[in-house]
């Protein structure tokens, strides 16, 4: 079909959609499949059997449910990133001998016996990780795009109006990695523009109406160019005289100057994220007046039902704005549970307040229908939709005033612990650590015994008290080994958690655990986040016993354990009817009666982690420092209530922390354990320059590998370290918790740490 032809069509556009959905499967049928076909126990033919066939359902209950054009080529058997690196022909040379595309593909996400997998990094500010392409100075690009026309041969079969989504060139450049010494890889641009143009052509030439390319880069601050990029791009995709009809959809936040010059493109429609931003600049933008604008006032990545009445008067209050107005989620369902249906155990009240993936499309769908036939015409959903709303706004549990007021009464008297100096001398004094103090980050090995309790506790096999008696054991083999390796600061290993969020917010008033909300973090890995709803309150101690019975077992100091309020948020799904920095004061309000409650138990170090410190920072470099204040202050008053003799540790990792460096010594622990070993230590002299002058324990080896240190190897870490830090302020720690690793590794490993210590010590 010509250009011309489809220029046409746009005067009936498409007037209902979402971005993109899940794809692990309701049951999570997928990484199911997929990790039976990684460990050789089902074939190629019958992986691409279960994925074509959620393939295929997801489309039905999308044309079902009443949208009028189907996003397809969201579906992948890992990341749409790693996808969109084979569609362009952008794998990594030392995969290319892997004979099999499909092994191919798996080899680059995961590695195998001689191939190291490419990177894995956070999507934007969610939860979701791709995979991170590398661009060498040789790289070219080709086209392949047998699984985009693959697809699309599927739905046509199935008489599917399909729209194919792909990342878009600017996108795909900016996250990926130049490797070998090449240029940037958006100084590829240009070249990749022309593998897209045959994409369009080829589409064209299938009679394809529509094509989604994602954008969701222009609207961060990691590109400085976006506007230009964007034009640039655009003018080139938009002037091609074969192609589909073009949508570019952006989400995360607002377009700002990258709005205007994508209108001035000649794209057809424009995707903006309505959620995360105000559209505030829509009106001002003649150039839209001949485009389509694909609103996304439904939350594509939060749980909360839409608020029908609100919604609808924005997409009204557009009409002026564009050509027309097409209803949409704000951004892919991915990152939201496939149905509410699957949970038959959720709070009548709970369960109106919250809309899954699919209740997102019916809403998606009722919202179009009442932009085209008027208010009335949905008067029903907006009743019900308000309903929901009034229940939620007015439920008790929202609404503690007890502890909204001991967080302005903490927070008015200062929530001040004394100063470092007088906090080091008060410590030293009750612990009495040697310099160069061992220690680790807290969990140990998840044995199969560990696995096989909570298995049987959860299948009622095993009664509580059971369960508690082998996760004491498990406890009692963690401590014993901690001594026999003569480690300085013991842990208690963390058995009884699964996941180091989900255990606090089951036992957190103000959290619901779903129990089959999962969506996908990376590849095959899914969890299932907690849905923070309302006032956090902590009903009783949550940690004390176990780190007690730990303590009860040594002369050696046992760190308690907990997860602080950033990381807490971070991995839930969080209310959104109030700011975050309240919610995330309320959570520092729960930690900070647990770090009282262990102290009076006598514990005299308390660990805090916030490894995800790093992943709630926002896109927009402008409310960067809003946000990290808050995260400090969170982390502040969760740890102020102790006395200035107890320990405060944080641990950080999975980042650069370049960005948060500052806020890191503004946490103010005692002792911040952090992720060094792959980056040479260098976090040492970044904390340095911004003042840092509490202790520290830069990771001397990488758990996130099998590998073995050898004793050398960590001495020279050391060494390096005590080059940028002195021997009083220096903790020597592995650089995250054990949990991944096993038994043997870990005891051979912290040999190997203890040894290091000593001989860097006494040289
Ligand atoms: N204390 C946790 C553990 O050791 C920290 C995990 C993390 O940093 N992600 O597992
Ligand atoms: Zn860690």
């Amino acid at each position: 079909m010509s250009k011309d032809v489809v220029m046409s069509t746009t005067a009936v556009p498409f007037t209902s959609t979402i971005l993109g959905s899940p794809r692990i499967g309701p049951n999570r049928e997928l990484k199911r499949a997929v990790e039976k076909y990684w460990a050789g126990r089902i074939d190629r033919d019958e992986l691409e059997s279960v994925a074509a066939g959620l393939r295929r359902d997801t489309w039905a209950s999308l044309v079902a449910a009443g949208l009028d054009s189907v996003p397809v080529n969201t579906f992948s058997y890992y990341d749409q990133m790693l996808d969109t690196a084979v569609l362009v022909g952008a794998l990594p040379p030392r995969v290319a001998d892997v004979p099999d595309d499909l092994d191919r593909y798996f080899a680059a996400a995961r590695g195998n016996d001689d191939i190291a997998p490419l990177e894995m990094t956070k999507w934007f500010d969610t939860n979701y990780h791709y995979i991170v392409p590398e661009i060498g100075p040789e790289a070219t690009f080709t086209l392949n795009p047998d699984k985009v026309l693959g697809e699309l041969e599927e739905a046509r079969a199935q008489g599917i109006t399909a729209r194919p989504v792909v990342v878009g060139p600017i996108t795909f450049l900016t996250l990926s990695k130049a490797v070998d010494g090449a240029d940037a890889p958006l100084a590829r641009l240009d070249d990749l523009i022309d593998v897209y143009s045959e994409l369009l052509g080829l589409l064209a030439d299938r009679g394809i109406e529509w094509v989604q390319l994602d954008e969701p880069v222009l609207v961060t601050d990691i590109v400085d160019n976006a506007a230009e990029l964007a034009e640039r791009t655009y003018n080139r995709l938009g002037g091609l005289a074969k192609r589909p009809s073009v949508f570019v959809a952006t989400y995360f936040g607002e377009l700002s100057d990258a709005l205007p010059a994508l209108a001035r493109t000649p794209v057809e429609a424009i995707g903006v994220d309505l959620v995360a931003g105000t559209g505030a600049a829509l009106g001002a933008v003649p150039e839209l007046a001949d485009k389509l604008l694909v609103a996304g006032v439904v939350d594509g990545r939060n749980i909360w039902r839409t608020d029908l009445e609100a919604a609808l008067g924005t997409l009204s209050a557009l009409r002026e704005a564009a050509a027309a107005i097409v209803v949409s989620t704000s951004c892919s369902t991915l990152h939201v549970p496939y149905a509410l249906d699957a949970e038959d155990d959720l709070d009548p009240a709970l369960r109106s307040w919250l809309a899954f993936g699919f209740e997102k499309v019916t809403e998606v769908v009722a919202l179009a229908r009442g932009l085209k036939d008027g208010r009335d015409a949905i008067s029903a959903e907006i009743a019900a939709s308000h309903a929901a709303i009034e229940s939620r706004k007015s439920d008790p549990r929202l609404n503690n005033s007890r502890v909204r007021e001991r967080i302005s009464a903490i927070v008015a008297s200062g929530a001040k612990r004394g100063s470092a100096d007088h906090r080091r001398a008060a410590q030293q004094d009750r612990l009495k650590l040697p310099a160069l103090p061992t220690t680790t980050i807290g969990s140990y090995p998840q044995t199969s015994a560990i696995r096989i309790a909570r298995a049987d506790l959860r299948s009622g096999k095993i009664a509580a008290a059971e369960y508690e008696r082998r996760m004491k054991a498990e406890i009692a083999e963690v401590i014993k080994l901690q001594e026999q390796l003569g480690l300085d600061v013991l842990v208690h290993g963390e058995p009884e958690r699964n996941d180091m969020v989900q255990y606090f917010a089951e036992q957190l008033d103000g959290f619901f655990a779903t129990q089959n909300g999962w969506v996908q973090s990376y590849g095959s890995r899914c969890v299932r986040p907690p849905i923070l709803y309302g006032d956090v309150t902590r009903p009783k101690p949550m940690t004390v016993e176990w780190i007690m019975y730990a303590q009860s077992l040594t002369d050696k100091p046992v760190k308690g354990m907990l997860t602080g309020p950033v990381t807490i948020l971070a991995w839930s799904f969080v209310r959104d009817d109030q700011p975050l920095a309240d919610t995330a004061a309320q959570v520092a309000l729960a930690i900070r009666d647990e770090t009282v409650d262990l102290q009076s138990a006598g514990i005299a170090i308390i660990q805090v982690d916030e490894p995800a410190l790093r992943e709630l920072l926002p896109l927009r470099s402008k409310d960067k420092a809003a946000y990290l204040n808050w995260a400090v202050d969170a982390f502040r008053l969760s740890t102020s209530g102790v006395e200035d003799s107890t320990q405060i540790h944080t641990h950080l990792c999975y980042s650069e922390f370049g960005e948060v460096i500052g806020a890191i010594a503004d946490l103010d622990a005692d002792v911040t354990s952090i992720e060094a070993a792959r980056s040479h230590m260098e976090v040492l002299g970044d904390l340095n320059a911004v003042g840092f002058s509490n202790s520290v324990g830069p990771g001397v080896y990488d758990i996130h590998s099998p590998r073995v240190p050898g004793v050398e190897e960590i001495a020279t870490s050391l060494r390096e370290a005590l080059d940028a830090v002195p021997a009083e302020r220096l903790w020597v720690n592995p650089d995250c918790g054990l949990k991944t690793r096993t038994t043997d590794e870990v005891t051979e490993s912290l040999k190997h740490l203890v040894a290091a210590a000593a001989e860097v010590r006494g040289r």
